[in-house]
């Protein structure tokens, strides 16, 4: 590698510390940056400088008096008043595009049905639909971080490898979506693509409460999907499929599911077997089961129950919420925490905007994996 690309990521990798530093605790001084850090006073102030220019931080407008003998010192925040983030769920039957800022508040939200699932219209609805948002931006002078796009199906990089149900394989998405910005003249910098349940985890992640170091968010939809994230990263395994757990099997010889095998978890909780008489009932403790079996195998910190059946059935959660205590009681373990969505059936595009936070924040974040000759 040139020596210019390593002190470019180097410099990369020292604002992000700074940044994430300031997201963790409000009002830092530049010197308690420093000593926080490790890095030296003066490189703190030049990155301070540049993030205050670029609007990723504030400072107080009067410097407040330090504790003892120091200097007065300005406290520096995230700045939330310039830079959004946009993030777009493409839905089997709609596409929702929110806009949120660096703290995770809900500038604007929009929901449009998906007019057609082929990806070329697909990609052109999206622009189009950016496209509407960049000029209100431009019109309150927000400055675009970057477009966080997720999907109902497994991801590589910018790559889609297969999403069933919009009838996608191994498609460019990401290379797409660019040449469509690009033919409508906004910059295509900083375009991600995320599997929905994995975006939705990153941003009950990014933007929940600070302690959340390991979390499952279970997506219960027309199908039923986790996004995990260990160790402040997103898990999605070798091929990005890790958290299909609609398709882990509850039980032997049971329902046949729309992937030829029987028994998985979504013949009981998926979107249609909800719908059948006494299906709540039952999808409930299966649920329950999903939950006390995702325990058992990562122990998360939290586990975020959300998705369109969340809402469309409210007791949903409080029944598998009791199934899977029970089951913690009965072997005498502590159950994690288990809540609701945070940003219930926004979820996952508030998600795909976290994205940008994320890899932003983490400049040593490969995308790709699997992708031949990347
Ligand atoms: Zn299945």
């Amino acid at each position: 590698m040139k020596a210019t690309g390593d002190l470019q990521l180097l410099k990369s990798i020292n604002r992000s510390v700074l940044l994430r530093l300031v997201r963790a605790q409000s009002d830092l001084s530049r010197a308690r940056l420093a000593s926080l850090s490790g890095l030296t006073k003066s490189t703190v102030s030049a990155l301070v400088r540049e993030l205050l220019d670029e609007h990723w931080l504030s400072e107080a407008a009067a410097p407040v008096a330090a504790q003892g003998l120091g200097r007065p010192s300005t406290p520096l925040n995230i700045d939330s008043s310039k830079r959004v983030l946009v993030g777009i769920e493409l839905a089997v039957d709609c596409l929702r595009l929110v806009c949120v800022s660096l703290s995770g508040v809900i500038l604007t939200q929009t929901e449009e049905p998906l007019r057609d699932p082929q990806p070329a219209n697909a990609c052109q609805q999206v622009g189009s639909l950016v496209q509407r948002l960049c000029r209100q931006l431009d019109e309150k002078q927000l400055t675009l971080s970057g477009v966080g796009v997720c999907l109902p199906g497994s991801v590589d990089g910018g790559l889609v490898r297969l999403a069933p149900n919009l009838g996608w394989r191994d498609l460019p998405f990401s290379a797409m979506l660019a040449d469509e910005l690009g033919k409508l003249g906004i910059p295509a910098a900083h375009i991600h693509l995320q599997n929905d349940a994995d975006a939705a985890a990153l941003g009950e992640y990014e933007f929940g409460e600070s302690g959340d170091d390991s979390l499952i968010f279970v997506n219960c939809d027309v199908g039923v999907g986790a996004g995990i994230v260990l160790n402040d990263r997103l898990f999605t395994g070798f091929l990005g499929t890790a958290g299909e757990i609609g398709h882990s099997i509850l039980q032997v010889d049971g329902p046949l599911c729309s992937c030829g095998r029987r028994g998985c978890a979504e013949t009981f909780i998926g979107a249609s077997a909800l719908a059948r008489p006494k299906g709540v009932a039952k999808g409930g403790r299966y649920l329950g089961v999903l939950l006390q079996n995702l325990d058992a195998m990562f122990n998360p910190h939290v586990i975020v129950v959300g998705g369109r059946s969340c809402i469309d059935h409210p007791t949903l959660l409080e029944m598998a919420r009791s199934a899977q205590q029970a089951y913690a009681q009965v072997a005498g373990l502590q159950a994690p925490e288990v809540r609701a969505a945070r940003f219930g059936v926004q979820a996952a595009a508030v998600g795909a905007a976290a994205l940008v936070l994320h890899q932003f924040l983490r400049p040593l974040l490969k995308e790709s994996k699997h992708v031949p000759g990347n």
